[in-house]
């Protein structure tokens, strides 16, 4: 298992946990239910499916972009524990997911979101219609995110 800190937001942890560790068949259960990720927005933690990111040969960029989509739930006050029942949530998560990528400057991340999101739901993520006040919520933590 590793465990860093979240490069969009730094009192958030990244844990990926690998099939060698003890607690992997725990975890399994509900990387089954949830796909590759899952974030507990309460105790502000992202767990990463280490094993499947690398079955599927997943880039770096990709980590980025799954790390921004969680991210983007907790900033959209979605809360507990996310999982993909809720269509409305998951694309209000990708929207914002991608204005941090935007705002980061992880270009490619950001591309990948936004090809997910079409493949997903036959639409433009920059075209989603997504509310005034989720607007603001982002803009407000885009706005404390330093200028790199
Ligand atoms: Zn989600």
């Amino acid at each position: 298992m590793t465990i860093r800190k979240c490069e969009f937001k730094n009192d958030w942890m990244v844990m990926m946990v690998d099939e060698s560790d003890l607690s992997y068949p725990t975890f399994k259960n509900l990387f089954e239910h949830m796909g590759l990720a899952f974030a507990d927005l309460e105790n502000k933690f992202i767990v990463l499916d280490g094993k499947e990111i690398k079955n599927q040969n997943l880039s770096k960029d990709h980590i980025s972009a799954i790390e921004a989509h969680e991210i983007g739930h907790f900033i959209s006050d979605h809360v507990g524990v996310i999982n993909k029942s809720l269509e409305r949530l998951e694309k209000e998560a990708d929207w914002a997911g991608h204005q941090i990528l935007l705002k980061y400057k992880k270009t490619k991340a950001a591309k990948l979101l936004a090809e997910r999101f079409k493949d997903k739901y036959e639409a433009e993520i920059t075209e989603y219609d997504v509310s005034g006040t989720e607007r603001y919520k982002i803009q407000n933590f885009l706005n404390e995110v330093k200028n790199i």
